[in-house]
């Protein structure tokens, strides 16, 4: 009877997949060299039949993008046309997808209360183990219900704290992007190192750690039940659904680098703050703007740690502090096991991109040290790193967000 069950139970897990296909789907990288070269293939961004899984960052360095079947042979013979450099890494996206789900179906084992590092949760779990914590750990880590996500969903967020008030404050933020699977699990590594590694505990004795692991909680979860990469918030438009929640903040709202028509993956809203979920965050920052010194919105991919402006190339007046620190995290990353990030702001950048919650942190809110982090690919094995390669993500990372603390530490606590 056991084993009947547990072979049921199995076959239910591999019976669930996601609703939408992406048969005969191929991800290419594609290197332009020339701002020509950059410029021609942005306008493809647009375009229902191509989706970019990586933003345009430098010259000569590659940009992934997913091509519908109906497009491969127009884009094959325009990219040659033009004379820019690609590779085809995945021949069908929706294999891979399929892969990922076979890993993925033993998340559903994850105890309840528990957190995984070898899986990507499901935003019931991930709840569940901040609602343990607060229960356990009541004396450092208390969890706070920001607001409701468009969905019905309490969108979560829980501050790890030794107490006291006016303390310095780190926020981080992950998946406001709702495929970007690799981001969650870094914030909650960070939780979990935090509350529940007693070897951490000076860690929070200054300052307050505050952490949103999921923003967008209806994305996430129908990226995992219905269309895997999907990317924007899930509010209804007449044509498109879904709103990019990292376009949709009140600072330079669509001035550049967003888009205005509601089937783009960077649609940037029909208003400013349109979105639940970055009303929520919004106000949570104005309503602790005095004291919080780091926001940090966690992304994937493409080892970038970006600094603002994101909406112009002008450099904020403190860009060599940002740039100091920058290099810092990434060198604490590096030490682990040689992963590298490119460190800059839009200088180095090719386009801008406005509307985000780094360049609203900073703009409005007067937080200086206000970062981009986008994490490592998966490259081959699809869009995320492989469920087995999440701990050496989440642990690397971790140490380049510990100097993130260490600077608070020597920037603001002395002078309060
Ligand atoms: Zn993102």
């Amino acid at each position: 009877m056991k084993l009947l069950s547990l072979y049921l139970l199995t076959f239910a897990f591999f019976q669930s997949s996601w609703s939408f296909s992406y048969d005969g789907y191929k991800a290419y990288s594609v290197t332009p060299k020339t701002l020509g070269q950059a410029k021609i293939l942005k306008e493809f961004e647009d375009d229902e039949h191509f989706d970019f899984w990586s933003e345009f960052r430098a010259l000569n360095s590659s940009v992934d993008v997913m091509v519908s079947p109906k497009a491969q042979l127009d884009f094959e013979n325009f990219l040659s046309s033009e004379g820019i450099d690609y590779t085809i890494f995945i021949e069908n996206v929706e294999e891979k997808i399929q892969e990922e789900n076979k890993r993925q179906k033993r998340s559903a084992l994850v105890t309840r209360g528990d957190v995984s590092f070898t899986e990507f949760m499901r935003y019931d779990d991930i709840t569940a183990y901040l609602d343990k914590l607060n229960v356990e750990y009541s004396n450092i880590a208390q969890t706070q219900i920001i607001g409701k996500s468009f969905e019905g969903r309490d969108l979560y967020l829980i501050k790890i704290s030794s107490g006291g008030s006016n303390k310095p404050i780190l926020f981080m933020q992950a998946a406001i992007h709702a495929r970007e699977w690799i981001a969650p699990p870094v914030a909650l590594y960070v939780i979990n190192q935090l509350v529940e590694n007693p070897e951490n505990a000076d860690l929070y004795q200054n300052v307050d750690w505050v952490i949103v692991p999921v923003v967008n909680p209806d994305g996430y979860e129908f990226s995992h039940v219905d269309t895997r990469l999907w990317r924007k918030t899930r509010t209804p438009g007449t044509i498109c659904a879904g709103t990019d929640g990292n376009r949709n903040f009140d600072y330079h709202w669509m001035v550049t680098g967003a888009s205005g028509w509601q089937c783009s993956q960077t649609y940037a809203g029909h208003s400013p703050f349109s979105e639940v979920e970055t009303q929520a965050i919004r106000d949570y920052v104005l309503a602790n703007k005095e004291n919080i010194k780091l926001f940090l919105d966690i992304h994937s991919y493409g080892n970038w740690l970006l600094y603002p402006w994101g909406y112009t190339t002008d450099p904020p007046d403190d860009a060599d502090e940002l740039q100091a620190l920058g290099d810092r995290v990434n060198d604490a990353i590096a030490a682990v096991r040689g992963t590298t990030y490119t460190v800059g702001n839009s200088n180095i950048l090719l386009y801008a991109t406005s509307g985000t919650g780094p360049d609203y942190a900073k703009g409005v809110a007067g937080i200086d040290l206000a970062y981009t982090l986008e994490l490592p690919s998966g490259g081959s094995s699809g869009f995320n790193p492989e469920a087995d390669v999440i701990e050496s993500v989440v642990e690397e990372t971790w140490e380049g967000l510990k100097v993130f603390h260490d600077y608070v530490l020597e920037r603001y606590l002395q002078r309060q």
